[in-house]
């Protein structure tokens, strides 16, 4: 029978701009494919000469699908992607095009790229960065006004071999959990297992704006948030946006959008509304890490990409507008063997499934022990203002069970082992024709940054605007670290199967604070948390320290993942871009104050005192007091404005003549980030009583109902 799938418009055009297998079996002879496929599969070294010929048939497919040029595509500490493109033009060349790419330049890349953050790891002087094929990431073809691109992923290090990106440390911490779960593994007596890989799907949330009013506003333009702005009389509070039906426009961008993303081979599935108006999640089919944040950052370009193409902004940022919800990328995790069974799946019975049982006690451990590097990898300055809002994840680490594997926690807590499992109820919806459903063994908590979700962990603090690289580094890094200890433990031991039931237990009792299932967003969690000793990390500053912190150091480079070096060198990278980042902020409130804002008040003014003088003049006995009263009112706020304007611009001159660093970035946080917060206030509070036709810039009302 002929398979619906023939026809279909996804089959079309799924990864036709990626080099993937099939592309590769089809261009490859079968020699250099099989080499490649086992540098892929078990990361042995790929031979030059095997190289050469995958660059020859890399080019040819590229050429022949349009490509002019090709670049080393790699992942800055930034958090954004880079790349330098390469014309395949050769150096023989003269009256006809002679078109080269040789393996050597498939396998390393020398971009001058030295203005890149480094943190102090490759001085400018000594320019040499490198690109390094990541062949376990597939090419792809870009294509837009510069003409078609082969991109080939790549790790960027410098001369003596650092980690200049994001991609290295990713790859080295997912080799790491491999190996220490994969001896995990071995010593339960699963010996087929030859390599753990591990699993993410990174869901997207995004804001669509029309482009007429974000060119309107500067903070939006320079800072990707409003600085200034209030709640419109409509907000969320109805939640009839909340998967509603998706309007035209966004509808053609999301049409477009998934058709970008099937042709570079991105699992694009789900798409609806999100909680606030304006706002959208894509989800994608999870794939192995490196992948995943390959396509993430992917994601991430094309959305703004297509969005200009409806005259529409696609705004990335974590909280864009106040007291509307933030945008969050939920990183879905998980372990897989190569043998296909996930480490993560609870199975039928739970109870007496000591393999899922040892995994699952391993992330708990992991998280409890190192929550402050979860924090670290979820901190930028834009979640800052997301992260322990009402609707956002709180600051705090904290793991959601849900009640069927809380129960088997208790039970093992209790008597050693856990004999049984509560079952998944069937739920009764009350209408005879509706197919009975049972009901998850896990609830979706909403409230909880770290939740089991049937068969994997969803990391939810991650902000809209960051690479996955580094969250995803963090917990492969620190559950390796557990598993590492585990296995030490159980390689010690006589009666392995015992053993594995009193770790499981030790484990269990000493992290078991970590794990809440109540509401993450109340105050009494708060309280909690801190009674259980948990830590509420509340900025980027203060999380930044950690990178610093010596169990951290330890467990880092007892991975392989960062060297101390390299760590500092983040450290560095993450205080630098907080001040900058704040920098830019603080100019810019202090400039659409001074130009826009204070303007418009003053002619506002202006006007309530023309009226009152006209109607006095005209009826002496008529009314003015509403005028009178809101001239007072505008004119106390102006001056409040003023004063705030005065001082923030006086906290930023002073906070960029401090040295660069941890000393600057305190700076920022401790007293620019107040200043600019003293600012917004008076504003916001004009904005309600100040003629519309008069504000200078569009409200939240006109950006995020009126698209
Ligand atoms: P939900 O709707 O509960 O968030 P979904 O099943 O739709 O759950 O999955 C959300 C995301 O999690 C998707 O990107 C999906 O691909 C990903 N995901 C599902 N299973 C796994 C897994 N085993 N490992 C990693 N990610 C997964
Ligand atoms: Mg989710």
């Amino acid at each position: 029978m002929e398979n619906s799938m023939d026809h279909n418009i996804i089959s079309d055009i799924f990864g036709t701009r990626v080099f993937n297998d099939e592309t590769m079996q089809e261009y490859l002879p079968k020699k250099t494919y099989e080499a490649l496929r086992s540098t892929i599969e078990e990361g042995s070294e790929l031979p030059a000469d095997v190289a050469n010929v995958v660059a020859h048939a890399m080019k040819e497919w590229a050429l022949k699908n349009g490509a002019t040029h090709y670049t080393h595509w790699f992942q800055p500490m930034t958090g954004v992607t880079a790349e330098k493109h390469d014309s395949f033009l050769g150096a023989e060349s003269d009256s006809h095009a002679v078109l080269e790419f040789s393996g050597k330049e498939l396998i390393k890349g020398e971009p001058d790229a030295s203005s890149f953050p480094s943190g102090g790891l490759r001085a400018t002087f000594e320019a040499r960065g490198y690109t390094a094929w990541d062949c376990t990431s597939p090419a792809f073809l870009r294509e837009d006004a510069i003409g078609t691109v082969l991109c080939i992923p790549t790790a960027f290090c410098s001369y003596t071999g650092e980690a200049l990106d994001k991609k290295t440390p990713l790859l080295r911490s997912m080799e790491a959990i491999s190996k220490q779960a994969t001896r995990v593994l071995h010593l339960l007596g699963e010996t087929d297992v030859k390599k753990v890989n591990v699993s993410v799907g990174a869901e997207q949330e995004y804001f669509l704006i029309d482009r007429d009013e974000y060119l309107k506003r500067d903070d939006l333009i320079f800072c990707g948030r409003t600085l200034f702005g209030s709640m419109p009389p409509k907000g969320q509070e109805l939640d009839d946006h909340y998967f509603g039906s998706i309007r035209e426009r966004q509808a053609s961008f999301m049409k477009e959008l998934n058709e970008e993303l099937w042709s570079l081979g991105i699992l694009s599935k789900t798409q609806h509304n999100e909680v606030a108006p304006g706002q959208h999640e894509m989800a994608p089919i999870y794939s192995t890490a490196n992948i995943a944040t390959d396509h993430n950052q992917l994601v991430m370009e094309i959305m703004k990409k297509v969005a200009r193409r409806h005259h529409m902004e696609c705004l990335l940022a974590e909280k864009p507008f106040a007291g509307v919800n933030g945008s969050g990328k939920h990183d879905n995790w998980s372990l897989v063997t190569d043998t296909g069974k996930n480490l993560l799946s609870p199975g039928k019975h739970p109870y007496d499934n000591t393999t899922f049982l040892l995994f699952l006690t391993a992330v708990i451990a992991a998280v409890d022990e190192y929550a402050p590097l979860l924090r670290l990898s979820a901190a930028c300055p834009g979640n800052d203002h997301r992260l322990g809002g009402d609707e956002a994840p709180p600051a705090i680490i904290s793991i959601f069970l849900g009640e069927q594997l809380e129960d088997i926690v208790e039970q093992i807590l209790r008597k050693g082992t856990a004999s049984h499992a509560n079952k998944a109820e069937a739920m009764d919806i009350g209408v005879q024709t509706l197919p009975n459903i049972k009901k998850d063994a896990t609830d979706r908590n909403r409230t909880s940054p770290f939740a089991f979700t049937g068969n994997k962990f969803e990391f939810r603090m991650v902000g809209s605007s960051m690479s996955i690289a580094g969250p995803n580094t963090v917990l492969n890094s620190i559950v390796a670290e557990v598993l590492s200890d585990i296995a030490e433990k159980l390689e010690n031991a006589e009666d392995p199967t015992s053993a594995v039931d009193e770790i499981i237990h030790d484990m269990l009792k000493a992290h078991q604070r970590v794990i809440f299932n109540g509401d993450g967003y109340s105050d009494e969690w708060v309280t909690e948390a801190a009674k259980r000793g948990l830590p509420n990390i509340s900025n980027m500053v203060e999380a930044t320290a950690y990178f610093l912190d010596e169990k951290c150091i330890k467990m880092y480079e007892n991975q392989g993942v960062y060297s101390r070096t390299e760590l500092e060198s983040r450290a560095e990278i993450n205080y630098e871009a907080y001040a900058k980042a704040l920098n830019i902020e603080a100019r810019t409130m202090v400039k659409m104050a001074t130009k826009q804002y204070i303007p418009a008040v003053i002619r506002y003014v202006t006007s309530l005192a023309d009226s009152i003088n006209k109607v006095t003049e005209a009826c002496p006995e008529a009314d003015v007091s509403v005028q009178k009263e809101l001239l007072i009112r505008c004119s106390e706020l102006l001056t409040a404005a003023k004063d705030a304007v005065l001082a923030l611009r006086e906290a930023d001159e002073k906070a960029i003549t401090l040295s660069e660093g941890k000393e600057q970035a305190e700076y920022f946080v401790g007293t620019v980030l107040p200043a600019m917060e003293a600012l917004r206030a008076p504003i916001d509070t004009l904005e309600n009583m100040v003629d519309k036709k008069l504000w200078p810039v569009p409200a939240y009302g006109d950006m995020l109902f009126e698209v």
